[in-house]
């Protein structure tokens, strides 16, 4: 393997995973959910796969999700051509690679605000690039956007940024302000924003997930990325897309087409369904996990943690040390064996593992069963 890829040999949720498969414990390391998405958005895909849509997709995507993905796109007042605006890809994280692949190279750096989704690092690598993270700070108890550390970290070389909301690990939802401050950061530098907006219909109360691309300045700079994944609790399907002007499309496909050439081509047109005709469904998913937030948070409070409050995602961070532990990370490997639940360690998400060394990152996009029996569990701790 070339250095480069050496730190890249396993990840944590695969580790994490069979941690917990092995000891039985509940699994609230990996986020993704127990239960199915949409009924009829299944159907749609048995009908496909029935229907004869086993060949290759085109290349940019199926017509009819391109279309869906344009018109799901309206919700924020952003118009994009289906046919030369929007890409179809192997989910979100071939988007990220394919767009990092695309859009800078040796030399380059990416700014990288950390705690961060760990396929970021590997793709800027693969890339040949260097990352250079902006770490979140916490701020009046939530974990923030240090604007004056993400003007600080900008070089001459500086080509792109990434910017992930709602965020993983977090839960934070970036506010209009903290947007403002990227999109001023990318104007004056003439980066290229590639946004990671995964979770963006998982947001709670009233916070709002404004993507990066509606500002001004931005829609002509932004490679815009999401997935069904998260939407439809379709984890496994892996049907993503990108948002961007013709040219950063067409870069991003450049490298799309020799990595996978296309993607998926029977779940394609139930995402297209699903896009087009159950967001009464996510609107019942959205308000069916913030109340799942808040029945983890409040047992993981019981339990002894200090619990950061989660604006959206599928998570929630905990500081461990009012449990009297140090290392969070030392906490997540004995956990599993300790009381037979399994969660991640966000140290393993940075580059400033001293900074995170208290955070825990649990998953709530369970059954409240699930939950409960997790939260029963960790009553043990104390
Ligand atoms: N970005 C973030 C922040 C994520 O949490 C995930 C989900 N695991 C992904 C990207 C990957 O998305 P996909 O499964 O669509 O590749
Ligand atoms: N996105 C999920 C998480 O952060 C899982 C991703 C993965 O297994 N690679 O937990």
């Amino acid at each position: 393997l070339i250095p480069r890829l050496r730190p890249f040999t396993s990840t944590i949720f695969a580790e994490m995973t069979a941690l917990a498969v092995r000891t039985g414990a509940v699994n609230l390391g990996q986020g993704f959910p127990d239960t199915d998405g949409p009924a009829k958005m299944l159907d749609a895909a048995r009908d496909a796969l029935y229907g004869g849509a086993n060949q290759y997709p085109p290349g940019p995507g199926r017509p009819e999700l391109r279309a869906a993905i344009a018109g799901h796109r309206e919700r924020y007042g952003l118009h994009y051509d289906p046919d030369t605006e929007i890409l179809v890809t192997t989910g979100a994280t071939e988007a990220i690679a394919a767009s990092l692949l695309a859009l800078t190279e040796a030399g380059d750096e990416v700014l990288v605000i950390e705690p961060y989704y760990d396929s970021y690092a590997a793709a800027v690598a693969m890339a040949g690039a260097t990352r250079r993270t902006v770490s979140l700070r916490e701020t009046d108890g939530r974990f923030a956007l240090d604007t004056d550390a993400l003007r600080a970290a900008v070089t001459p070389r500086t080509r792109a940024i990434l910017v992930n909301s709602p965020h993983n690990p977090t839960g934070t939802v970036f506010t209009r302000d903290e947007l403002a401050s990227v999109a001023a950061v990318c104007v004056e530098h003439d980066l290229v924003a590639i946004t990671d907006e995964v979770y963006e219909h998982l947001v709670f109360d009233d916070a709002e997930h404004i993507p990066l691309a509606t500002l001004p300045g931005m829609r002509e700079r932004t490679v815009s990325i999401s997935s069904a994944g998260k939407t439809f609790n379709c984890t496994g399907w892996k049907i993503g897309w990108v948002c961007a002007v013709p040219e950063l499309v067409g870069a991003v496909k450049a490298a799309k087409q020799f990595l996978t050439f296309v993607s998926g081509g029977p779940l394609q047109p139930a995402v297209a369904y699903a896009l087009e005709s159950e967001l009464d469904w996510v609107e019942r998913l959205r308000t069916g996990l913030a109340a799942k937030r808040d029945r983890l948070s409040a047992g993981l409070a019981d339990a002894g943690f200090a619990v950061w409050p989660s604006a959206g995602t599928y998570f929630v961070c905990v500081d461990v040390r009012p449990l009297g532990f140090a290392d969070a990370t030392e906490l997540a490997w004995q956990l599993p064996e300790r009381v037979g639940v399994a969660a991640v360690p966000v140290q393993v998400f940075t580059d400033h593992p001293k900074e995170w060394k208290h955070v825990l990152r649990f998953a709530f996009c369970k059954t409240d069963q699930v939950l409960d029996e997790a939260i029963t569990r960790l009553s043990g701790l104390a």
